[in-house]
């Protein structure tokens, strides 16, 4: 079959017009996988019998009840699944040495509920080691080429669901967002990134980074597709305590009027080293929802700059506190030839961790020891509060905000390898929001000279992704810029 840039929609309105079966579909991807993941890197794991397995089964319980394309969600669609989602029967890694061979005996609840609802699995896609990183530079499995350059990263940590959308080497991924995470590598990639309030999605089975930060979403090509899988994805879990009651319906908002809409616009997303033509891309966005009826007000959330220090005093603490946990005991292959339990755990450490995690854990610690724990960390913690109580006042004025997701496009790879700080700072514009565990999303907004993409992010108060599908939604009606995909 010729595969089509499908949407979950368009997929699912093929099925119901009985033009495939989910066994061609998945092959047509599994073939476009094994041809073209060399390009990029993108899956790090091809999963083609594990997926045919579960395309077969959707098949033959097709045949039983037809109605099955219209109750499953999902039914046949098929997804890559970022590597630190825990699942059955496939290798999960998080992209680090320390668990590799590690094959898990059970999902994420997360996963089940995607399989629950017609979802196929085609692999593990690239991630930043641990999801630390802002490039996937730091993956045990090497750097994800961005699709448009294959000299650029295509950010991190999610940087593999996000190429996977533009390559089309499935029709959605699963992505996590701690402090960028999914945001960054869709506007890198021209992909929609979800990124949802902080216990809207389980955490449970997905592997910790930094706690009181991780929120789980998924990456899709348009803003339908978004809330279809986050419908699917979210709501209480009896293994994750901080996860929310879900009683909404995300798709509820698309289609919404925009007249009257008030698009609260932070001038200091524009400051600092902003890209001009990222800048006058975000702008032009933002006369879109002015010529439609919406109102700009201009803000200022002077917090904003201690966001990058706050979030590298907290996240490290806990990433420190989470490492702990990989001892090479239960699973890890990596220090046979040890001397002594001693020996053991350095060599596991030292062979399993990369250089960005060994950075990370030290800080932590460090942090978190006694001389530095009220100067940093308790510190840091004040600051988190007053960066929350921000967003609080500049949502009684405003009901979204709009800024880029980052200050340029995609950066070359190496570029900033060498230097921890600029990496870091790559996601000054998304981690203030991150901190205050708020949804946003980046939304294509259209391509720099040199073809880059760049994304518009729109943030939201907690537990409001509706109208974040819907705002977003009429710009991508407008534009259709999800449509143009890589040369
Ligand atoms: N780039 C940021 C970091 O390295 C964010 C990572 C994330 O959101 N998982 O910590």
């Amino acid at each position: 079959m010729i595969l089509e840039n499908f949407t979950i929609a368009s997929l699912k309105e093929a099925y119901k017009n009985n033009k495939f079966t989910v066994t061609e579909v998945v092959q047509a991807y599994l073939d476009r996988i094994n041809e073209r993941n060399k390009l990029t890197n993108t899956y790090v794991l091809i999963a083609d019998e594990f997926a045919l397995k579960q395309a077969n089964a959707l098949d033959e319980a097709w045949q039983q009840d037809a109605s099955l394309v219209d109750k499953l969600p999902l039914f046949g669609v098929p997804m890559g699944v970022k590597d630190n989602f825990t699942t059955q029967g496939l290798e999960t890694t998080a992209c680090s040495n320390i668990l590799k061979g590690y094959v898990p005996p059970f999902n994420a609840p997360c996963v089940d509920k995607l399989y629950a609802a017609g979802a196929v699995c085609l692999g593990k896609i690239n991630t930043d080691e641990m999801t630390c990183g802002a490039s996937t530079e730091t993956s045990c499995f090497g750097v994800t080429k961005n699709p448009y350059d294959h000299e650029r990263v295509s950010g991190g940590s999610s940087g593999g669901s996000a190429s996977m959308i533009s390559e089309n080497l499935g029709v959605f991924s699963t992505g996590t967002d701690t402090g960028g995470s999914i945001r960054l590598p869709a506007s890198f990639c021209n992909a929609f990134g979800v990124k949802c309030t902080y216990g809207r999605v389980s955490r449970s089975g997905v592997l910790s980074m930094a706690s009181s930060l991780d929120t789980v979403a998924p990456l899709t090509k348009t803003a339908l597709d978004g809330a279809i899988v986050l419908n699917v994805m979210a709501g209480k879990c009896d293994k994750d305590a901080t996860t929310i009651e879900t009683t909404e319906d995300f798709t509820s908002e698309l289609g919404m009027e925009l007249k009257g809409l008030k698009i609260g616009v932070p001038k200091e997303y524009f400051e600092h080293g902003t890209d001009s033509e990222v800048s006058s891309l975000v702008r032009k966005a933002l006369d879109f929802y002015k010529s439609q009826g919406a109102e700009l007000i201009d803000l200022s959330l002077p917090m904003t700059k201690y966001g990058v220090a706050v979030y590298y005093i907290v996240s490290p603490s806990e990433v420190a506190t989470n490492m702990q946990r990989y001892d090479g005991i239960k699973f890890g292959q990596i220090a046979s030839d040890a001397e002594n339990l001693d020996d053991f755990y350095k060599k596991v450490k030292s062979r399993g961790f990369g250089p960005e995690m060994k950075r990370r854990i030290m800080v932590g610690n460090y942090v978190l020891s006694a001389e530095s724990y009220e100067a940093y960390y308790i510190k840091a913690q004040k600051v988190r509060t007053l960066i929350i109580n921000e967003f609080a006042d500049a949502f009684q004025k405003c009901d979204v905000l709009m800024a880029p997701v980052a200050a340029t496009a995609a950066f070359k790879i190496g570029e900033k390898a060498g230097d921890p700080v600029a990496m870091y700072t790559t996601d000054a514009l998304a981690i203030p929001s991150a901190i205050a565990g708020l949804p946003g999303v980046s939304v294509p907004a259209g391509f720099t000279e040199a073809g880059l993409p760049v994304g518009l992010q729109i943030l939201v108060a907690q537990r409001k992704e509706a109208l974040m599908f819907g705002v977003a939604k009429a710009f991508e009606d407008a534009t259709e810029y999800y449509k143009r995909v890589p040369a």
